[in-house]
């Protein structure tokens, strides 16, 4: 309804205050219903699991809790989480295996809660897949904010550009695609790969910081590892490089980080 059949509606009696009342209540409905992320939220432990949908909710995420990972799995298809915020300990099918299956079939960010700092290389690396953890007791504000920005690379992500490729006949990459072959054969980057071969490109031939590239890639380095950075880069090498322990295209720069060297 716009104002000027509000004004008219407010000749056939009702006060002006009620219609602009109804007008605004109607378009904090409209914004509430775009913004409502879904978060899905995965831990057996039910005072955690309430204390986090209730934040979540306090800051208008829509949330449900999965008690094991069997349910998680189901929720995950019929409720099409935004983001899943994954325990690692979990009864029966336990959140690493959880993490596979859903990055097998989707590029939903995951968070891993985790009390194990030396499981931290697995979750975020090549072998499980998750985008970010936070290593248990945590405080809600960090992972509200890390939450945040889980969501906001991902439609970073999902925003088409126009980027300059790279070929030199054994690496061919199209960002635009995106497409990567490594001597013509289609390689499979996840998407946190992928914005991290963007950001070394963007910069092609010079030497970025852990720090500009989790500025770049993750799109904050608030509150996440630099040691990120290190396990993509590595998972990286593994796909591009024609021998990972000699990078070509990756190159360590000491005491800085790395550059996409060619
Ligand atoms: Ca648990």
């Amino acid at each position: 309804m716009d104002l000027g059949l509000a004004l008219a509606r407010q000749e056939q009696g009702a006060s002006r205050l009620d219609v602009l009342g109804a007008m605004i209540r109607k378009e904090q409905l409209k914004s509430k219903g775009a913004m409502a992320q879904r978060i899905l939220i995965v831990e057996d432990e039910r005072t955690i699991a309430d204390s986090l949908a209730h934040t979540l909710k306090r800051e208008r995420f829509e949330a449900r809790i999965a008690s094991d990972g069997e349910a998680a799995l189901v929720l995950a298809g019929e409720f099409k989480p935004d983001l899943v915020i994954l325990d690692l300990m979990l009864p029966g099918i336990g959140g690493l295996d959880v993490c596979r299956v859903l990055r097998r079939k989707s590029t939903v960010p995951i968070i891993m809660l985790t009390a194990k700092a030396k499981e931290v290389d697995r979750i975020v690396g090549l072998e499980v897949g998750a985008d970010d953890y936070v290593t248990k007791p945590f405080s809600m504000r960090e992972l509200v904010a890390r939450v945040r920005a889980a969501l906001r690379r991902q439609s970073m992500l999902a925003q088409p550009s126009d980027e300059p490729g790279f070929d030199d006949g054994h690496i061919t990459i199209d960002l635009a695609k995106p497409s990567v072959e490594v001597k013509g054969k289609p390689i499979v980057l996840s998407p946190r790969e992928l914005s991290l071969l963007r950001a070394l490109l963007a910069h092609r031939g010079r030497a970025r910081t852990r720090h500009q590239l989790l500025e770049e890639a993750w799109g904050s380095d608030e509150y996440i590892d630099p040691r990120t950075v290190d396990v993509h880069i590595r998972w990286l090498r593994q796909k591009l490089e024609p021998d990972p322990e000699h990078p070509q295209y990756i190159e360590t720069v000491r005491g800085i980080g790395y550059r996409f060297g060619r």
